[in-house]
């Protein structure tokens, strides 16, 4: 069979995405490949395709046992024969497997690489027909990124044991020295690189700054996803839980996810979170990888993540299907404050933290820029987008600049007047001219810095400081906690050879509005009337009957195309995208009576 026939009456899709058509070509010809692509650009049908067309079993080595099982599931959906081998299996399933494997029965293994680096297991493989390895994740190969495998090191044995069979690395992350990692590692010298562009289109980024975080939160939810599916990132363990607990007392369906709850809590709450329909998840960045929900609507931090990667990979997480998503983030001075003050506890050696404080002024720039955010964001990892992306908050509320030059040489005079001790609270009641105990206790009202803030606002000050901070004029001292103290960098500014454009904060500079039009655009395209709810009810109904995610039996997009077009017939219904032909001989009936119904 074809590729082509085989995506549409297997996959039910009509055409191929991106590169998917010629690195699918690449591969049923038996040539190596790594392919780089986004989060949700479709990597899976890449080497799906090939091991069903080539003969033999294609071997997928991934690291994350719930990514397989899901994969697994999706694919016996389709009427593929996958099967994956991990610890999670009794000794007699895995023996079955195995008997399947090199019977020649399946199309497609999931496996763990430390067990397919067993003797035992390439033993296996050599009495067996192969037609591909995949190397899912093959980032993880890297010793620099965050989730490095040591067992990956030692995948460059296939090359030296199978090297007639064509390899397949694939990878989210974008960076240059990752990616050269992996061909040196992998062996992958004479691959052909397959690179796609890292834009997540359908990803809304937005940084809002930060007041009262949880209220903008909860108007977030609201306004934006009464209904959807997200996840809630915060720093600390603490913070998850309080969040989760405020979210849940105010009617949310919120559970927390840190590596300090046990295991067995851990788990409940990630298959809440995929097995049922709207629930949001408030977790460090210990929860995401190897969740590939694909109706997670948003991904909103309230704290700062902890670099552009960090933020790239975790609301990467939004969107997979490529409907309709939103990258929310709340940012204020006081994450400003904290981070600087942690690179300089930082305990790691001059190079690192040369390193970490790169990252972190990457970071920053991204938070208070007023150009497009995901210019700034691709340009970051190396790929030019040039024109706006009228798609993130800058492009859809462009952000004022002013000249802030006399501003900060009030702030930053009234660090020094003060003598470099106080944080940013107390320096504000001086600029204000408020005579708190505080102030009077310093003599703080003699200083000549007193009162000659009162133009602006308390809010205002904050965003003034925290923008010094961010341009590294001001620094935080390690002594005192919070306390700030003037660099190198303000000489110029404070003798006036210099100024300085300052970012307009819409949410502080304002005068109190209602939320703009451009907030109030309503989010997902998911239709919310009674049909949608029927066919929901449905898909979640057929779930539940088999212990699998909602998703694993349609996507949301084939739902929203279902509910447009409203099938009456078994014709009718195998048009829509998503739905192959084990689909709709499992399901088709199903769906089409409850829309009859409806419309009778
Ligand atoms: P990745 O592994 O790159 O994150 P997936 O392989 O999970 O992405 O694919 C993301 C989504 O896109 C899935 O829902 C998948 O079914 C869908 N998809 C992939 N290729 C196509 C295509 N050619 N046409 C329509 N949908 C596709
Ligand atoms: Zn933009």
């Amino acid at each position: 069979m074809s590729a082509q026939a085989i995506l549409h009456d297997v996959f039910g899709y009509s055409e191929f995405r991106g590169q998917q058509a010629a690195i699918i070509d690449h591969v049923i010809q038996g040539q190596d490949a790594l392919v780089l692509m986004p989060t949700g650009g479709g990597k899976s049908l890449c080497y799906q395709i090939p091991a069903i067309v080539r003969k033999g079993v294609g071997i997928v080595v991934s690291p994350l046992i719930a990514l397989m099982q899901d994969q697994v599931e999706a694919l016996l959906q389709q009427g593929v024969k996958a099967a994956f081998l991990n610890s999670s299996l009794d000794a007699e399933s895995a023996w079955r497997i195995e008997q399947d494997l090199v019977d020649g029965k399946l199309d497609l293994l999931y496996v763990a690489p430390e067990r397919l680096l067993t003797p035992r297991f390439l033993q296996l493989l050599d009495q067996t027909e192969l037609a591909l390895f995949a190397i899912d994740e093959a980032h993880c190969v890297s010793q620099w990124g965050h989730d490095f495998r040591p067992e990956y090191v030692q995948l460059s044995i296939l090359h030296e044991r199978f090297p007639h069979v064509p390899r397949l690395a694939l990878t989210a992350t974008a960076d240059e020295p990752t990616r050269r990692e992996i061909i040196e590692r992998l062996g992958l010298i004479g691959a052909k690189q397959f690179t796609s562009s890292f834009d997540r289109p359908n990803i809304r980024y937005r940084i809002v700054q930060k007041q009262n975080p949880r209220e903008q939160l909860l108007r977030f939810l609201e306004t934006e996803h009464p209904t959807d599916a997200g996840i809630v990132y915060c720093l600390s363990r603490k913070r998850v839980e309080e969040t989760a607990e405020w979210l849940r007392s105010r009617g949310w369906n919120a559970f927390p996810y840190h590596a300090g709850l046990s295991n067995a809590i851990r788990q409940e709450n990630q298959q809440r979170f995929i097995r049922e329909e709207g629930n949001i998840i408030v977790a460090t960045v210990a929860f995401g990888m190897g969740i590939d929900k694909p109706n997670v609507r948003f991904v909103a931090h309230l704290d700062l993540p902890k670099s552009m990667e960090g933020y790239y990979q975790e609301t990467g997480r939004a969107g997979r299907d490529g409907l309709p998503a939103n990258a929310w983030l709340a940012y204020g001075l006081s994450d400003v404050i904290t981070l600087r003050y942690m690179l300089d506890r930082s305990e790691a050696d001059e190079q690192h933290k040369r390193l970490e404080r790169r990252k972190l002024e990457a970071l920053l720039g991204f938070c208070e820029t007023t150009l497009c955010r995901r210019q700034v964001l691709l340009n970051y990892f190396g790929e030019s987008y040039s024109a706006p992306c009228h798609h993130c908050d800058n492009c859809l509320e462009p952000v004022a600049t002013w000249d802030g030059k006399i501003a900060a040489q009030m702030a930053l005079s009234c660090v020094y007047r003060t003598g470099q001790r106080f944080g940013v609270k107390h320096l504000i009641d001086v600029l204000l001219g408020k005579e708190t105990p505080q102030v009077q206790r310093f003599f703080h009202h003699k200083v000549s810095t007193f009162g000659i803030g009162r133009d602006y606002s308390e809010l205002q000050w904050r965003s003034i400081y925290r923008q010094l901070v961010a341009a590294n004029l001001l620094t935080v001292d390690m002594s005192g906690y919070g306390s700030l103290r003037l660099t190198e960098n303000c000489h110029p500014l404070l003798r006036g050879d210099q100024t300085i454009a300052l970012r307009k904060d819409p949410e502080v500079f304002r005068r109190k509005t209602k939320i703009s039009p451009a907030r109030e655009q309503k989010e997902s395209s998911a239709p919310k009337d009674e049909l949608w709810q029927i066919l929901k009810n449905k898909r979640l109904e057929l779930a539940k009957e088999q212990g699998v995610p909602p998703y694993i039996i349609f996507h949301d997009s084939t739902l929203v195309e279902m509910h447009a077009k409203r099938p009456k017939t078994l014709e009718e219904f195998a048009g829509i995208s998503g739905v192959g032909e084990r689909k709709l001989e499992r399901y088709g009936a199903a769906f089409i009576q409850v829309i009859r119904a409806h419309e009778s």
